[in-house]
């Protein structure tokens, strides 16, 4: 191969590392690397629930690209990816095309919907700085209008969240923001309601069941309600209905969030490449099956655990751990190797955000961890990624270091 014409597809998690890390290892001269993103930043997707509840200003979430790479090493396109056409090795960009030699998508997730009438149209979802800001703005919006209606409606202060991790780090966040909207907006706190609907007979079904207890005390106490073993049916502007041992039933609301699902990105998935059920079908090495130069990360594939046969959680820790395995196998197809480098998932352990001062998770040997120390354990991993990410720089504009709270 002589310069060949590497693109990266998002500035997330996987893309973003994949092209600090192919800065530092692969010289100049011996390949051109594109990075196209949708935004001139990348955003820190967990925390964007800190964002959602209002916890949290947008800027913090946000790392301008430029910030981090090196513009005259890495060629930076702000577009937005509409197909891509493995066979004529091109990408069809919004306002032009972009073709290529070695190809990395990872282009993250959307929200999968399940067909559930209205959630599409009228469920807040929490994916991207600009809906978590508009999930944000939308609460405040509620809480102030509920003072200027004649009748006054109940509604408004019913927030209903639907299933998931991120559902749960959302309600652990809200429950530190309500006390400051009721006095910002004059309401008592008894009149609001926070209610989670979940479809399993506990929260964060596939955690630790002392995990998944401790989560659900732990936000009971602060005035969480959780509605289990129950299917959001259907969401309208002003009500959900939700089913639960047969019996339909109405909860007034005008904040839904649905964090109940997700899917591969389409783009990814309707590129004609194998996938099942929405994950795209990937070699150990993590190149696109049937595609000796086409690589994809994290949320855009389905990586399965031999032992169980289960698809591992996708998480930002995966993607970095991917990243790992891309760039050094982009450098061994470059230098015509043979060999590749297999990828095998690591599980170091995940923590869970119940708010500013809770958190459960587990570390390395499946040690399982309960309040502060998790919340310490949450912002190290988060201050450890900036490090990793951009140096001291990035880690003294953004990392988390208010311990105590
Ligand atoms: C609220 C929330 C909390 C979470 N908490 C945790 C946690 O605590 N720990 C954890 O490990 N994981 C957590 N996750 C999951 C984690 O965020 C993802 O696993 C991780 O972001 C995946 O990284 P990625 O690089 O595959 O995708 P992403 O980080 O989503 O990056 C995708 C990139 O592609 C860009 N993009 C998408 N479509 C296009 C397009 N058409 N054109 C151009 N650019 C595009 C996006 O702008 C984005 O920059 C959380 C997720 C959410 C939503």
């Amino acid at each position: 191969m002589g310069k060949p014409n590497i693109v990266i597809l998002g500035a997330g998690y996987g893309g973003l590392m994949t092209a600090v890390k192919l800065e530092k290892m692969l010289p100049a001269h011996k390949a051109t690397v594109t990075l196209v993103n949708k935004y001139d930043y990348h955003y820190q997707t967990t925390w964007l629930h800190e964002i959602a509840a209002g916890t949290l200003h947008h800027d913090r979430a946000r790392i301008p690209v430029k910030d981090v790479i090196n513009m005259e090493k890495t060629r930076f396109i702000v577009d937005n990816v509409i197909a891509i056409k493995p066979d004529e090795k091109t990408i069809k960009l919004e306002s032009g095309e972009l073709s290529y030699d070695i190809l990395v998508i990872a282009l993250g997730v959307e929200p999968a919907t399940y067909g559930i009438p209205g959630l599409d149209d009228y469920a807040f979802t929490i994916e991207t700085v600009n809906n978590a800001r508009l999930l944000k703005e939308h609460l405040e919006y509620n809480f102030a209008k509920y003072h200027h209606e004649d009748e006054k409606n109940k509604g408004r202060l019913n927030i209903v969240v639907g299933g998931g991790v991120s559902g749960v780090e959302y309600l652990g966040e809200l429950t530190n923001r309500i006390p400051d909207l009721c006095d910002e907006y004059d309401i008592h706190k008894t009149m609001i309601r926070v209610i989670n609907i979940e479809q399993s007979s506990t929260v964060l079904p596939d955690f630790d069941p002392q995990l998944a207890k401790y989560a659900m005390s732990s936000l009971e106490s602060r005035g969480v309600e959780f509605i289990t073993g129950a299917r959001l049916k259907e969401c309208k502007p002003d009500h959900v209905i939700y089913e639960k041992a047969g019996k339909h039933e109405t909860i007034p609301t005008y904040t839904t969030v649905w964090t109940g699902g997700v899917r591969t990105n389409s783009i990814a998935v309707n590129s004609g490449f194998t996938h099942n059920q929405g994950e795209i079908d990937i070699c150990d090495d993590m190149r696109v099956s049937g595609f000796e130069d086409v690589f994809a990360i994290d949320e855009c594939t389905g990586v399965t655990e031999k032992e169980s046969d289960k698809l591992y959680p996708l998480t930002a820790n995966m993607a970095i751990q991917q990243s790992d395995i891309v760039v050094h196998n982009v450098k061994a197809l470059i230098q015509g190797e043979e060999e590749f480098t297999a990828y095998k998932p690591k599980r170091s352990g995940t923590v869970v955000s119940l708010g500013h001062t809770d958190a459960t998770g587990t570390i390395l040997n499946n040690r399982k961890l309960f309040g502060w120390k998790a919340v310490m354990l949450k912002k190290l991993i988060d201050n450890y990624y900036l490090l990793r990410l951009g140096g001291f720089n990035q880690l003294m504009r953004k990392g988390k270091f208010n311990i105590f709270y």
